[in-house]
């Protein structure tokens, strides 16, 4: 592990160090709070290791620091430090405290596990990353789930009220898939599942969103998009699907929907589905385009 220290009296900071590098540990020394806050932003140690006198606002500045804040800090103290002020520095971020006089082994296991915690506590980090993430995730195509993209739909609907600009939306809905189900099998019909998903995202822009709304049932918010700019965007999302390489072939019906002021988002999104099953009984493999008939 990568281990600085920072301590103004020479001696006592070699045998430190000697002891730390006997055990494997790469080491950097400095006399100089200055100094030890630019090695704890550039070299990123793992523990940082700081004699009191050699402190300053070392403490607050790593841990205020968007890259150094990571590594895990432990003081070396005199024997007089009281209760309060250890109290105090861990509240300011100090892990451990080592007080003098130090030994050689009590460095090397408070070193070390300072650095375990400090590892802990990014996988922790990092764990509840993966959840959040999972939490929005359709675990099939990957896409954002029924409640992810749900939520954001009616962040964009809040932002075209906001900003006053359009918004549509289009909800594809693969054909006849049951049948693909009863003839290929269920195994089959999620790898076309996912096959048509990837060729429904393929032409879209970096801010449109695809998520899955349930079954076979996908959801597309296309932001900035008007009436005669989402008819193109769903064709070609409906002709991407009909040449897809699926396992079997299949098609999309489409429905969309061009946010009307005021619309709640529920509102915006029946109306795509009403267009979505008007495609079906026309046919099925086209797209229509919602109409306002239930508002006025
Ligand atoms: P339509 O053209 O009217 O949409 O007909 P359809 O057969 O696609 O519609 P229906 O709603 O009758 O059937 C949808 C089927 O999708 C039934 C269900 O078993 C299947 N399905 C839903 N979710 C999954 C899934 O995750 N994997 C697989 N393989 N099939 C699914
Ligand atoms: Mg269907
Ligand atoms: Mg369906």
């Amino acid at each position: 592990m990568r281990v600085l220290l920072a301590h103004a009296l020479t001696p006592k900071r070699r045998r430190i160090a000697r002891v730390l590098a006997a055990a494997g540990h790469d080491v950097c020394e400095t006399d100089d709070p200055v100094t030890a806050l630019g090695l704890c932003r550039r070299w990123e140690p793992d523990v940082a290791l700081i004699h009191a006198e050699c402190c300053g606002e070392l403490v607050c500045d790593i841990k205020s620091d968007p890259v150094a804040y990571g590594t895990a800090i432990i003081m070396i103290e005199r024997p007089e430090l009281s209760p309060d002020a250890a109290l105090d520095g861990m509240r300011r971020g100090v892990q451990d405290y080592l007080i003098e006089p130090v030994a050689d082994g009590e460095v090397l296991t408070r070193v070390e596990a300072a650095s375990r915690t400090k590892e802990l506590q990014h996988e922790l980090v990092a764990q509840g990353a993966r959840l959040e993430a999972l939490l929005r995730e359709d675990a099939l195509t990957g896409l954002s789930n029924r409640r992810a993209i749900l939520t954001q739909l009616a962040g964009m609907v809040s932002g075209a009220r906001r900003h006053g600009h359009p918004l549509s939306i289009a909800v594809c809905d693969i054909d006849h898939f049951k049948r693909v189900n009863d003839r290929h099998g269920h195994k089959t019909g999620d790898e076309v599942l996912v096959a048509a998903a990837h060729a429904m995202g393929t032409h879209l822009r970096q801010e449109d969103q695809l998520g899955r709304l349930g079954g076979e049932e996908f959801l597309v918010l296309l932001p900035d998009t008007d009436a005669d700019a989402a008819m193109h965007a769903a064709e070609r999302m409906r002709e991407e699907v009909a040449s897809a390489p699926t396992p079997v072939p299949v098609t999309v019906s489409i429905g969309i929907a061009t946010w009307e002021a005021e619309e709640p988002p529920e509102v915006f999104l029946a109306r795509a589905d009403e267009a979505l099953y008007a495609a079906k009984d026309a046919g099925r493999d086209r797209v229509l385009a919602a109409t306002l008939h239930d508002r006025t």
